[in-house]
Formats: structure tokens, sequence, C-alpha cells
């Protein structure tokens, strides 16, 4: 038997590195060119509250085909040409597979494993849908006790443990943890305050933590079983933005959100610039960038299930977005 966590990382690294994600699911950046213009439209403007550094990283995790970034940057060099000239472009992807069809998409760009290589210089990152795809693990709920769930090879395996999570769950409830995430999100923080920044997270989950269990995998566009065939699945699980909240407060950072997307990016202006976009476009293609939009921000498709959540150096407080 294997920790969840461990297991989970073994399977999506298995995964990125061999099969097209995008053959078993779609992005919002695929979705449409607009979201990732407003988000680089919301960089330009966070950079400015920054004080308009010299020399900024703008910085990307987990950048699938390179699409969002490709379509930030084209609005940034329109509506921030002095942006556009102080950015360098680092992306943080560890499959090589994937490394390459973002290379063909953004010759520019240099490439980390972690974020922990990223220059110390003033920084702006974007990640969307990166935070499911890190490794869970899962406790169940033991009448008075907890126990972990591990990876066997006939399904999950139950082992006692000590040090459970600390909060109240009622029997046969399952609460899942994130240290990657968590992580992740402390080590964001303490960089933003030695040399200021901020970072903006996109992906699903529910707007207050607690207990539930949501570890799903994705195999060939259908649900598959997560622990049968790993490599073989996208296994993914929701963003527990509340505790990712507290950890970057913790660390001194500021924090805006979680807010829901379809608001976000509704305040960012998607509705309008897709609109304009629209009008100079065919019928079909018109079409096409009209849905896109509702796709992203109507309640019932993806504006309410996904979340955004800010954390950054107390400069970057003002973020647009967030109301
Ligand atoms: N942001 C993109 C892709 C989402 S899929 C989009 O919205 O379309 C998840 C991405 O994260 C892929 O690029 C995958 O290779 C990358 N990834 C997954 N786990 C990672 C890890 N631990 N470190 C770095 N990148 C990772």
């Amino acid at each position: 038997m294997e920790r969840l966590d461990h297991f989970m990382a073994r399977a999506n690294a298995a995964y990125y590195a061999t099969r097209d994600p995008f053959a078993d699911f779609t992005t919002s950046p695929e979705i449409s060119q607009v979201f990732g213009e407003v988000l680089g439209l919301w960089a330009a403007v966070t950079w400015g509250l920054l004080g308009s550094p010299a020399s900024v990283v703008l910085a990307e995790a987990g950048p699938g085909r390179g699409t969002l970034m490709a379509d930030a940057l084209r609005a940034i060099a329109q509506a921030a040409p002095g942006f556009r000239t102080a950015l360098t472009v680092h992306l943080v992807e560890t499959s090589p597979r994937l490394r390459a069809v973002q290379a063909a998409a953004i010759g520019e760009a240099v490439w980390h494993d972690t974020l922990d290589t990223l220059p110390e210089v003033p920084t702006i990152l974007l990640a969307n849908e990166f935070l499911d795809a890190l490794p869970i693990r899962q406790f169940v709920r033991r009448g008075a006790c907890w126990a972990e769930r591990f990876a066997g090879p006939d399904g999950f395996l139950e082992q006692a443990v000590a040090d459970g999570p600390d909060i109240v769950a009622e029997d046969g409830q399952i609460v899942e943890r994130c240290e990657a995430a968590e992580s992740l999100v402390a080590d964001l923080a303490r960089r933003f305050s030695r040399a200021g920044g901020a970072a903006l997270f996109l992906d699903y989950g529910p707007e207050v933590s607690g207990p539930g269990e949501s570890l799903q995998a994705i195999a060939g566009g259908k649900p598959a079983d997560p622990l049968v065939a790993p490599g073989t699945a996208d296994l993914t699980a929701h963003v527990d933005f509340g505790r990712l909240a507290a950890v970057a407060r913790a660390e001194g950072a500021f924090v805006a959100g979680p807010v829901a997307q379809g608001l976000f990016l509704a305040r960012l202006g998607l509705f309008q610039r897709t609109n304009r976009l629209a009008r100079s476009q065919a019928p079909d293609k018109a079409m096409a960038l009209m849905d896109g939009a509702r796709r992203l921000g109507e309640p019932d498709r993806m504006g309410r299930l996904f979340k955004v959540l800010a954390v950054g150096s107390p400069m970057a407080r003002d973020v647009p977005g967030f109301g």
C-alpha cells in the first residue's frame, strides 16, 4: 500500500508526461482567448500596484498548452507596453511533453521544475487548474479517531493515525489535505514579502473549508477509478481555498477572495471585451466567442464552481476583480 499523496504524485507525473490531457478535459484558456487576455490585464494592473518595477517576472504554474500566457502577452503588449518591456516569462512545468508544446507557443519563456528557482525579483504568478492536480491525503473519521486512507492494490486501505485533521467531522466523513499546495502558497507568501509580488489562483473548489471527498479521475473524457491503472487518468481534487487563504495570511501576505470565477471575470470585463471582439468577427466566430464567455462566467456552468484567490505583498492589496 502507498500513501495517497505519493500515489497521486506518481500517477499524475506519468499522466502528464505521456498523455495529451486536453484530449480528456478542456480548460478556460482553451474555451476563450478572452480568458487569458483579461488575466494579462489583471497582471498589468498588479504590476502598477507594485510600483511598476523595471524588472518583473511574469510566471505561470502548470501552463498546459501555453494558451493562457500567449493570450495574456498579446493583451499586455497592446494595453501596457511598459509592463511588456519590463517582464520576463517564466513557466513552471514538470512535463517534458507539455514543455515542448509551450515552447512552440511562447518562444521567450524560461522553464522551471518548481517555483523555488524563480529569480528573486517582483513576481506576478498566474495558475489556472494547477493546484487541483497537486497530490492530496485523505483522512476518514472512525468513531472518536482518525484513519488515513492509502492506495492499495484492490482499493482504499485504512490505517489509524494519531495526528489526524484538527476539525470536527462525523463518523465516516472524509477530510482531504493538500500539503503540496499549502507549502507552495506559504513559500510564495514569503517570497512576496521579500521581493514583492502577487499570485492569482483559479480552480474549482468550495468557498468554505469542510469535510467531503473530491478526488476524481478522468480517463478518455470519462470518470474512472482513481486507483486503477495509474498514469492513464488525470487525478484532481477540489482546492481548499479557505485553508490556503489562512496559510497565506499566517505568512503576512494579503489575501483577496476566494470569489466565484464568474463574478471575477465579469468585473475584469470579460463580457464587454468579448462583445467588442465579436463585432469584428464572422458570425460563426462571433457566436463561439459569446458562447465561450457564457461558459466561463455563468453560475450553472464554470462561473460558480470555479473560484479565484489572490495572494501577495501588501502593496498589491487592491488587485482588481475582488470588489
Ligand atoms: N493551466 C493550464 C493547464 C492545466 S492542466 C490550462 O488551464 O489549460 C495542469 C498543468 O499543470 C499541466 O501543464 C501539468 O503538466 C502541470 N503540472 C501538474 N502537476 C505539476 C507539478 N507538480 N509541477 C509543475 N507542473 C505540474
